[in-house]
């Protein structure tokens, strides 16, 4: 299959871009962000998304300084979450307080006021 939607980080041609990109400097050092980019030809922005990735999979270690705008390649991030990685949102231990709200807080569906479940997820309100 050629081509798709299939987004841009996760496109096997740039991740194998970037990762020569990145092979070609030995894996170690510190280059710009930039360089990478007008070298593998995509944005800045997605460089780091598919970096991101590829460090998901354990195939490179970098890390990336937000303030100068380069990649610091051969260099292990212990636990810092990827630049643009947002956590989702962590799951409810109880129900939020639903007296007199019409929505589940589960899953955002409208529900009856005085409902047990939701009729949509199923989950206890
Ligand atoms: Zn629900």
């Amino acid at each position: 299959m050629l081509g798709g939607f299939q987004q841009i980080y996760t496109n096997s041609r740039f991740q194998k871009a970037v990762k020569v990109a990145i092979l070609d400097r030995g894996n170690t050092g510190t280059h710009k962000l930039e360089d990478i980019a007008l070298e593998v030809g995509i944005k800045p922005k997605d460089v780091l998304r598919v970096l991101a990735d590829l460090r998901a999979k354990a195939q490179i270690t970098y890390r990336f300084n937000s303030n100068t705008g380069e990649i610091i390649l051969g260099e292990k991030v212990n636990y810092a979450p990827a630049t643009e990685f947002v956590a989702p949102p962590k799951k409810l231990d109880a129900p939020l307080p639903t007296e007199g709200k019409s929505y589940c807080v589960y899953c955002g569906n409208k529900i009856g006021e005085n409902a047990q479940f939701c009729s949509f997820c199923g989950s206890k309100l």
